[in-house]
């Protein structure tokens, strides 16, 4: 069943919601179109304004009702001027088929990609696990952006259309959980008794999936010990955060990445790979080693303030609307999280469904600078957890043992620690406790972590 308490939903780019009465003039000039006529399929031979008023009223709220049609809106974001049109019909208990189509005035701008990530969305967050659709084969931009959309072909073969026509078709479907196989078999080290005689590397890695690397600082060099993230996609590289040490000889973060980087990318040119160096947020045991990657070849470093942030993401309403970073064949969500610090986002890495929380959750202790921004945030993360499938939410820092007990502030050993990734539920764990605390002032303890609320 579809849960029409999901929509609207909007990216940057539009917003899906239901078609409405004042959507039927563009509508119907939208299917005069000759390129919709040919390859739409839809059911009615010819739409006027009136015809789709009345579908509105009927057809489309009956199909919302019943929670097995939506018969959606696809509206610029901004203005939320009809730009096309998306179904979502043939709802079972798993599984639904999506199909689209635009007004001409509305073709190129990534809409259709927007409008399909939009659908995903909605149908995770009404519990389906997949979205399945059908194409003509010369309709090869609709094929483009489903491909690009995270659809996969799954065959051909004749079928009906919803215009009733008998033609061949080629079928797609997006799995909407998380598939991609996670290696977190991994003991992270946790410093030494006696730093200076730690014979561990200072910074240790592991590659939890064939691109994507997580590091941590050795204990025995910072006692912030932070984790790191290296996301690798075909145009270029990200690597989020820099750590606690700026000097190399202490800390050799660049060194470390190029190497990384150089083991995935066969390419002939060694370092030839572009790289965004982007944080979690501003606070100083993630970006110190900024500096390192300053004059480092095709390499962009990403400032930590809110404008720079802002600049950069191209955020246009922070923190209501995420933005989106491809890295080529490899698209990352940055979620706005302010509250910890005021630049904070989360990403989202819809190829694993991994969400790095930065310092806004982890097994730790949480510092919340602005409350009310905090409270937020979570929200918005636990929103986004429903919308998407999370395999793990994973954060910066470990502060508790795995009994649940806080290692002392400072120390630089960290025996018996619990694993770095934690589930989606921590998530929804914060959420309860952000409103039993009510904003009280205090260390606030709770299973998986603690709340410092002291500002
Ligand atoms: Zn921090």
């Amino acid at each position: 069943m579809l849960d029409i308490t999901r929509l609207p939903l909007q990216d940057g780019t539009v917003r899906l919601r239901p078609l409405t009465r004042a959507d039927a003039a563009a509508y119907a000039e939208g299917t005069t179109d000759p390129a919709v006529r040919a390859r739409a399929h839809l059911p009615e031979a010819e739409y006027t304004p009136e015809s789709v008023a009345a579908m509105a009223d009927g057809v489309v709220r009956e199909g919302l009702q019943r929670g097995d049609l939506a018969v959606l809106t696809i509206a610029d974001a901004g203005t939320d001027e009809f730009a096309g049109s998306l179904v979502i019909f043939d709802v079972s208990q798993d599984e639904a088929e999506v199909g689209f189509w635009l007004h001409p005035r509305s073709r190129g701008r990534g809409v259709a990609g927007s409008a399909l990530q939009l659908s995903a969305r909605f149908a995770t967050a009404s519990g389906l696990h997949a979205l399945t659709a059908r194409t003509v084969p010369d309709n090869t931009a609709a094929q483009a952006v489903l491909s690009r959309s995270g659809f996969v072909e799954t065959g051909r073969g004749r079928g009906t259309t919803p215009s009733g026509q008998d033609v061949e078709m080629v079928h797609y479907r997006r799995d909407l959980r998380a598939t991609t196989t996670l290696d977190w078999s991994v003991t992270w080290h946790a410093g030494h008794p006696s730093p200076a005689h730690d014979p561990a590397p200072k910074i240790q890695t592991h590659w939890v999936a064939d691109d994507l690397v997580v590091l941590r600082q050795n204990k025995s060099v910072h006692f912030e010990a932070p984790f790191m993230f290296l996301i690798l996609g075909r145009s270029r590289a990200l690597l989020i955060d820099t750590g606690a040490t700026a000097d190399p000889e202490d800390f050799p973060l660049r060194q470390v990445v190029d190497e990384l980087i150089d083991s995935w990318w066969s390419g002939d040119v060694p370092h030839a790979h572009e790289l965004l160096v982007a944080h979690t947020h501003g606070h100083g045991d993630h970006r110190a080693a900024d500096g390192q990657f300053a004059d480092r070849p095709r390499t962009t470093v990403v400032g930590h303030s809110l404008p720079e942030v802002l600049a950069h993401y191209g955020f246009g309403d922070w923190p209501a609307t995420p933005r989106q970073l491809d890295l080529g064949e490899r698209v990352l969500d940055v979620i706005p999280a302010p509250g910890h610090h005021p630049s904070a986002t989360a990403f989202y890495d819809r190829r694993t469904g991994l969400l790095l929380t930065g310092d806004s959750l982890y097994p730790g202790r949480l510092y919340v600078e602005d409350w009310e921004a905090f409270v937020a945030s979570v929200d918005r993360l636990v929103t986004w957890s429903q919308e998407h499938p999370i395999s793990y939410a994973v954060g910066c820092h470990i502060e508790l043992s795995a009994a649940g007990q806080e290692y002392p502030m400072g120390t630089t050993h960290h025996p018996d620690e619990p694993p770095l990734q934690m589930p989606a539920s921590a998530l929804t764990e914060l959420q309860t406790a952000v409103r039993e605390i009510d904003g009280q002032q205090g260390r606030h303890a709770f299973d998986r972590f603690r709340v410092w609320h002291l500002l």
